[in-house]
């Protein structure tokens, strides 16, 4: 299928209006890696550590974890990747943890939460990316963060290991970016210094949207209910965009919706100058956002929501037919 989009693989997603939306993929394993090139993404804006994690049947050793990582950043020949520490608990259990017995997992003790409990892991998964990096460029973001609080103890265990580093007389990253992903819509409204603490944020959007309509990403009866047009979450997501935008925040969108089509169009309409999906979705995002104005998409959308519709799709297909699609 990437072969059907060859053509615009090195261009980038300007869209008629002018603007540009950076287009990044989703990744987790070497394997996805060499997607990289083929798909044309600018960089891996989601690298899902807890993958490598999950296909084994003992944690990881931190020199092993080192070697990989810095085999990733090898493969991305510079390009920006942005590694999620790990991310488990919820829907993701690791063989060789004792699984909790908990009545709600995915409200439970999960990804952050169980990496600032018990640091341990945190700390070997730190250290082991900012020895990876040794003089390139290093981008670390933490999954789940519900308050800025954990933010700050999260970012407080990697400035520490930075310093251990330094005092063992490794070499040090050339830069670094610490961001956070925004999960839960409690971190929407979390003070205005988090947005200037904080290097970068993206938006975990499958997350986000279980928790901001309460259905279960994992339940099929309720999963589809909501949807991701519907205007009470560009609503919400428009007040992130515009929080960001005043303090210079850099923002992105990764989750699935980023990769379907329609969803990602309006993403960028709404403001979203960077998303991240799966590598054969870029083709097709880019494809769509190269025919269409995003000043009109956008305007379609306000109408929508401003005649009070449930969700701007409807508005925003009947306008994709008018223009052509
Ligand atoms: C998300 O929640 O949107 C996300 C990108 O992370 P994951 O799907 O791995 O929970
Ligand atoms: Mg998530």
């Amino acid at each position: 299928a990437q072969e059907r989009y060859s053509s615009i693989r090195e261009q980038p997603a300007k869209a008629l209006c002018g603007s540009v939306v950076g287009l990044h993929m989703n990744a987790g394993l070497m394997a996805d890696l060499p997607s990289l090139g083929s798909s044309g993404a600018e960089g891996v804006g989601l690298f899902r550590t807890e993958l490598q994690f999950l296909i084994r049947n003992q944690m990881p050793r931190r020199g092993e974890l080192s070697a990989l990582y810095s085999r990733v950043m090898d493969a991305a020949q510079g390009k920006r990747v942005a590694f999620r520490t790990l991310d488990i608990g919820s829907d993701k259990v690791l063989p060789y943890m004792k699984p909790n017995d908990e009545p709600n997992p995915a409200l439970g003790w999960r990804a952050i939460r169980v990496g600032l409990d018990k640091p341990g892991v945190l700390r070997m998964q730190v250290q082991a990316l900012i020895r990876a990096a040794a003089g390139r460029p290093l981008t670390v973001m933490f999954p789940f963060v519900a308050q800025m609080e954990e933010f700050r103890a999260a970012r407080c265990e990697f400035e520490k290991a930075l310093e251990r580093e330094k005092v063992l007389g490794h070499p040090m990253p050339e830069t670094v970016e610490v961001g956070a992903m925004l999960e839960t819509p409690s971190l929407g409204f979390a003070p205005d210094v988090f947005y200037d603490e904080v290097d970068f944020l993206s938006i975990g959007g499958n997350d986000l949207k279980q928790f901001f309509f309460a259905a279960d990403r994992e339940n099929e009866r309720v999963r589809r209910r909501y949807d991701t047009l519907n205007v009470s979450f560009l609503r919400f997501l428009r007040q992130v965009i515009d929080r960001c935008e005043a303090h210079n925040t850099p923002l992105s969108f990764c989750g699935e919706d980023a990769g379907r089509p329609v969803e990602a169009l309006c993403l960028a309409a709404m403001g979203f100058r960077a998303l991240s999906m799966r590598p054969a979705s870029i083709g097709p995002v880019k494809h769509l956002i190269l025919r269409c104005n995003l000043d009109e998409v956008r305007t379609v959308i306000e109408e929508a929501a401003a005649r009070g519709d449930q969700s701007v799709r409807a508005a925003v297909v009947a306008y994709l037919a008018d223009v052509g699609w």
